[in-house]
């Protein structure tokens, strides 16, 4: 579900053309709908509501202040993980008790951080980082509230580099040596053990592994409850995946998914939190990009974009695939060619799709790219000195800049030459 529609033959978001939007502020940009993340954080929200949680947007997903304000103003919490994360959502308005720190790796400075600010919860995941966050907590005279997050050894995720559950995984205190870390977790007077958290990978299309690790959390939270240690809070991380390809792969929508969760852990009395960001954003987002060049090769045509992998790596990385749709309307039965869309990046990575059948394009078109709302411009960097994509926010009939692009001086301006090379 989204609001990306033609209408008169030109692609709209929500109320407003998009060649309106490039002809303002260029290509390529990135240009999102309220709509499409009110609609899917409401559905999503809803679904999970009996359980008493919160909903904790995945700001790694769309880091953007406009994006996470939107879903701030709806009731959202963030999940944040670095110190960097907590600041972006704090300054979008999400209240600290909203907000849940993930991640292997927390520094001393992110942990005060994060007791500073007085957040809702610090997952953590591994005996060491326990310590540390103890004493943190102590120095400063607090209780830090903590889940520990347990690795369930359940597979899932749509690419390897996206499963994050599995022992040889870097994520979690293996499940089987969870009790004794809970065991030591009590045993410091700087932390107030309050849950469990688990987050098995990402672009996951099917219920199966989730059942399978909420079995697993099931299970410790009863083994810890005789062992009399009594948990209030589940954390059940992100991962519920979105279509990329229309028809194809489509994961069960968040009523299924509840239906899971009630039937693995809706009787614990625990509250139940949950961290989705692909699912929010996922499809709330287009990246769009003008056709350079078409370029005959002797067995490929090319269609080069000025958009690229910097700018949207995922194909590059995951090998994901993206949906991509002219900006024009189709003509209704004209025949497709099938293209290698690629960028100007000089990496043969640097392709979006390979015999993509398109409708004939030509220099100065516009296609877009979907689903690229999460992990897009939150993954983009500068390769090859390229600028950020700015991005666009639409509401309605109106949509504002809410990243612009930057200037090259304002891209070099971290740098300096030492005095040597002067
Ligand atoms: N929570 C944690 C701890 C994560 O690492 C991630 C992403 O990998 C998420 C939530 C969000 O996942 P997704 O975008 O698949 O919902």
């Amino acid at each position: 579900m989204h609001h990306f529609h033609y209408r008169n033959g030109r692609l709209h978001a929500e109320d407003v053309a998009i060649d309106d939007i490039v002809q303002a502020v260029g290509s390529p940009v990135y240009i999102y709908s309220t709509a499409t993340l009110t609609r899917h954080f409401q559905v999503f929200a809803d679904s999970l509501k009996e359980f008493g949680g919160l909903v904790c947007f995945a700001v790694k997903s769309n880091g953007n202040t406009a994006v996470i304000r939107t879903l701030a103003r709806l009731g959202a919490g963030a999940d944040v993980v670095s110190g960097g994360e907590l600041m972006v959502a704090r300054a979008a308005g999400v209240p600290a008790e909203r907000i849940i720190f993930s991640g292997v790796g927390k520094s001393r400075a992110e942990m005060e951080l994060a007791l500073d600010e007085g957040i809702h919860q610090i997952n953590v995941e591994s005996v060491p980082e326990l310590d540390l966050l103890n004493e943190v907590a102590l120095a400063r005279g607090v209780k830090a509230p903590v889940a520990l997050r347990v690795n369930p050894d359940v597979g899932a995720g749509g690419h390897a580099k996206i499963t994050t559950g599995k022992k040889e995984n870097k994520f979690g205190i293996d499940w089987t040596a969870a009790p004794a870390a809970y065991r030591h977790a009590c045993s410091l007077p700087g932390l107030d053990v309050k849950g469990v958290a688990v987050h098995i990978g990402s672009q996951i299309a099917d219920l199966q592994p989730f059942e399978d690790a909420f079995l697993r959390v099931r299970d410790l939270v009863l083994m810890l409850r005789a062992d009399g240690i009594s948990l209030s809070r589940i954390d059940l991380g992100g991962g519920l995946g979105v279509p990329y390809e229309d028809g194809n792969d489509i994961p069960p929508p968040p009523p299924e998914y509840a239906a899971i969760v009630r039937s693995t852990l809706g009787d614990l009395g625990c509250s139940i939190s949950a961290e989705p960001g692909r699912l929010i954003a996922g499809n709330a987002g287009l990246l769009v990009s003008e056709v350079m060049f078409i370029k005959e090769g002797s067995t490929r045509t090319f269609a080069i974009v000025d958009a690229a992998m910097n700018d949207l790596v995922r194909p590059a990385m995951y090998e994901a695939f993206h949906g991509i749709i002219p900006v024009a309307e189709p003509v209704p039965g004209e025949a497709t060619i099938g293209y290698d869309v690629v960028g100007p990046v000089c990496e043969t990575g640097d392709t979006f799709a390979r015999q993509r059948p398109l409708p004939p394009l030509k220099a100065g078109d516009l296609i877009a790219f979907k689903t690229a709302g999460a992990y897009g411009a939150t993954m983009s960097s500068q390769y090859n000195a390229r600028p950020l994509v700015p991005e666009v926010l639409v509401d309605g009939n109106r949509f504002a800049v809410v990243r612009r692009r930057p200037t090259f001086e304002e891209m070099r301006a971290l740098e300096q030459v030492p005095e040597w090379l002067e």
